[in-house]
C-alpha cells in the first residue's frame, strides 16, 4: 500500500457525507502505477466520501478485488505487465466479478480506443487530464446507474422505485404495499441487484445480527414481498437459488 500526502492532508467530507458511517461509504479501488496521480486520484475521491483502496498493478490490483470486493475499480490502461484492458476483461470473465462497476482511466482520448475500452467491459471512460469534478460526476452517474443505493436517495432499478425519504416503493409507477420488513428487505436487494444473497444475510441485514431470528422468518417474508412485487402480469424478479438464497434480477426487454 502506498501512504501518500493525500493522507495527511484529508478534507472533511462534504455535508452529505459526515452522516455515513464509515463501513456503508462505497470504496473505489484505483489501479494505477503512477505514485503522484495515485495520490491525486485518492485525494479527490476521499474528498468525494469514498473509502479507497489502491493497487499499483493488475495482479495487486485482481487481488484485492477479490479479497475486498471494492463497489467500483478505476482501472488505469497503461499499467506495466497486465494492461487495464486485460485486467478489465479477466474481471469480466469470473462470474463472481462479472457486475463490478469499471471505470478506465487513460491518457488515449481517440474514439476507436474509447470503443475499444468499452468493448473490453468498462462501464465508462476519463480521458487524461481531467478534472476532479469529472471524476466525480463519471463515478457518480456509473454507480447510480449500476448500484443505485450508493448514489442517492431514491433507489432505481428496472420498473422498481423506492423513495427512502418518503418510505415508498412502486413498480412501473404502481404503488407497493408493504410491510416494514419488506421494504427493507427490498431496499437490501436494490442495494445489490443481481447478487445472490443468502438468508443469513438478509437475516443480519434485515433483521440485525443481534436478533434471534429463524432462517424460516425470511422464507415468510419474501413470500410477502414477492406477493407485493409481482403484481399480475408482471414477471417474478426474486430469484430463489436453491440452497444459496435470493437475488433481485429483471429480464433485459
Ligand atoms: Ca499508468
Amino acid at each position: 500500500m502506498l501512504h501518500s500526502m493525500a493522507d495527511r492532508t484529508r478534507t472533511p467530507h462534504s455535508a452529505r457525507d459526515t452522516d455515513r458511517d464509515p463501513a456503508s461509504r462505497p470504496t473505489v479501488l484505483v489501479v494505477e502505477d503512477e505514485p503522484a496521480l495515485l495520490a491525486l486520484l485518492r485525494y479527490n475521491l476521499e474528498s468525494e466520501g469514498y473509502r479507497v483502496l489502491e493497487a499499483k498493478n493488475g495482479e495487486e490490483g485482481l487481488t484485492l478485488i477479490r479479497e475486498t470486493k471494492p463497489d467500483l475499480v478505476l482501472l488505469d490502461w497503461m499499467l506495466p505487465e497486465l494492461s487495464g484492458l486485460e485486467i478489465c476483461r479477466q474481471i469480466r470473465r469470473d462470474p463472481k466479478t462479472r457486475n463490478l462497476p469499471i471505470v478506465m482511466l487513460t491518457a488515449r482520448g481517440e474514439e476507436s480506443d474509447r470503443v475499444r475500452g468499452l468493448d473490453s467491459g468498462a462501464d465508462d471512460y476519463i480521458a487524461k487530464p481531467f478534472s476532479p469534478g469529472e471524476l466525480a460526476a463519471r463515478i457518480r452517474a456509473v454507480l447510480r446507474r449500476i448500484r443505485p443505493a450508493l448514489a442517492g436517495e431514491t433507489l432505481i432499478w428496472g420498473d422498481l422505485a423506492m423513495d427512502l425519504a418518503a418510505h415508498r416503493a412502486t413498480r412501473g409507477g404502481r404503488e407497493l404495499r408493504l410491510g416494514p420488513t419488506e421494504f427493507r428487505l427490498l431496499r437490501h436487494f436494490l442495494e445489490h441487484p443481481g447478487r445472490v444473497l443468502s438468508r443469513d444475510q438478509l437475516l443480519d441485514a434485515v433483521w440485525g445480527r443481534d436478533v434471534e431470528v429463524e432462517q424460516r422468518t425470511v422464507d415468510v417474508h419474501i413470500r410477502r414481498l414477492r406477493k407485493a412485487l409481482n403484481g399480475t402480469a408482471e414477471h417474478d424478479i426474486i430469484r430463489t437459488v436453491r440452497s444459496a438464497g435470493y437475488s433481485l434480477e429483471m429480464r433485459a426487454e
